[in-house]
């Protein structure tokens, strides 16, 4: 690869690239990254930016850490790539071995992918041809919560928040699916029997058409960042077992630490019969993701009328993918990560909670390493993103929410300086 100038990079980039949920060409502000280290991310300009999203919540323990770099080379000494099917290999198998002993106990089966919205795709495929095993076809709808976001792919597409997913875009090329109302009670509130009303009585009214729920545990993220009531996924889950209908948690988002608890459902104490991980699986080093089920339904297969799981992926089980997952993960449980995300909860709190005074301000909220400030009014990204860069600062504001989702290694003093950014930009938000 040539190097190229920073305005030839930039013309050619307008020109033939696309960028996520972007046009052609591209309006939105873009800034070439060079290099990144650590929590900063340095632009071909040289400045230097504090990652303050971990690049859409993946890289929990920051750019170019020396143990994943490490088991990346190793693998790639090895072998980077074979196929999974009659194939199999130590990374694969081993990290299916780690997340079963890190998701609940239930959870005994795993099947790789490539990215969340595959694993969301599968998680979906796996519920439909299980009710197709144990001989009810007709089970094949899927109940979801408004505000959701599960990926962009058709099926989960079909799941998302109809109105942020502009689900009337795609006519009925997407499939109708069964909405209950967003939970209203928040994380620290109080339990209100009525939040769960409605998914009840979609349940009540439409489980033999259901085959799953499928919705976030705790944190609804990309479609509004709202923290929600334990209570809600105790009684979510009984209800799913009550009407025979499965339960699919998507922790994409909240795996692996985020949230204050390893996973989201570990906040209610329960356990999905189907578990979706993604986003921070490999700490942001390489797209992989994994789709988890218990025994109970995984062995239904066999007596199918397929006879197998109708998926495989070509990249199935990457073993650089897995082998990086697995040094990630085994890097996550050898230090206090819990006490780590509490003391950025803390931190984020003490210096986020000012801004509540400050004009235009609805709502500020922060669960384990995640903070939002939800103002009164959508934001400009085109006037906001160079203000916070302007401040050595990476955030990735969506409609009326600015948050936070800092990597686990941040220090305290580039934390502050992501909550003095976020401070200053929204005192200078005046309408
Ligand atoms: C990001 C996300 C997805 C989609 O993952 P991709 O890797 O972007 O396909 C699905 N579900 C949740 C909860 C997510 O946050």
């Amino acid at each position: 690869m040539k190097p190229m100038s920073l305005p030839e990079l930039m013309a050619a980039d307008r020109q033939h690239v696309w960028h996520p949920y972007a046009a052609m060409p591209n309006a939105q502000p873009m800034f070439a990254v060079k290099s990144a280290q650590g929590v900063w991310l340095e632009l071909e300009d040289g400045r230097r930016l504090v990652d303050g999203v971990s690049s859409w919540w993946t890289c929990i323990h920051g750019y170019g850490h020396p143990r994943l770099n490490r088991a990346a080379q190793a693998q790639i000494a090895q072998m980077s790539h074979v196929m999974f099917g009659g194939l199999t290999h130590q990374p694969g198998v081993q990290l299916a071995q780690k997340l079963v002993a890190m998701t609940p106990e239930p959870l005994q089966t795993v099947f790789f992918s490539d990215s969340g919205s595959v694993a969301v795709e599968v998680a979906m495929k796996l519920a439909v041809q299980y009710w197709h095993n144990r001989g009810q076809p007709q089970k094949h709808k899927f109940l979801t919560l408004r505000r959701g976001y599960h990926g962009d792919t058709f099926a989960a597409m079909s799941v998302c928040d109809p109105v942020n997913g502009m689900h009337h875009l795609f006519g009925d090329r997407l499939v109708p699916q069964f909405f209950a109302e967003a939970p209203q009670i928040p994380f620290h509130g109080t339990w209100d029997e009525a939040d769960i009303h409605s998914f009840e009585q979609l349940l009540k009214n439409h489980s033999d058409e259901i085959a799953a729920a499928l919705f976030e545990p705790i944190v609804q993220n990309a479609g509004g960042m709202r923290f929600y009531h334990p209570e809600y996924l105790r009684r979510a889950e009984q209800l799913c077992r009550d009407h025979n209908v499965l339960l699919i948690l998507d922790e994409i988002a909240t795996g692996f630490g985020r949230s204050g608890e390893l996973f989201g459902c570990n906040h209610a104490g329960i356990s999905p019969d189907i578990m979706c991980v993604g986003k921070a699986l490999t700490g942001g080093f390489i797209s992989l993701a994994a789709t988890l089920t218990t025994r109970q339904l995984s062995e239904t297969f066999a007596q199918g009328e397929a006879g197998v799981f109708m998926h495989g992926p070509t990249f199935m089980a990457n073993p650089l993918a897995c082998a990086v997952a697995l040094e990630n993960l085994e890097l996550l449980e050898s230090y206090d990560w819990r006490g780590t995300v509490q003391r950025i909860e803390a931190q984020l709190r003490a210096e986020l909670e000012p801004c509540r005074a400050l004009a235009g301000v609805k709502d500020v909220r922060v669960l384990g390493a995640i903070a939002v400030v939800e103002l009164e009014h959508p934001i400009d990204l085109a006037v906001v993103q160079p203000q916070f860069v302007e401040r050595g600062v990476w955030l990735r504001p969506f409609g009326r929410l600015i948050y936070t989702m800092p990597p686990y290694i941040i220090e305290p003093s580039a934390l502050r300086q992501i909550t003095q950014a976020i401070q200053e930009v929204v005192a200078g938000l005046v309408p």
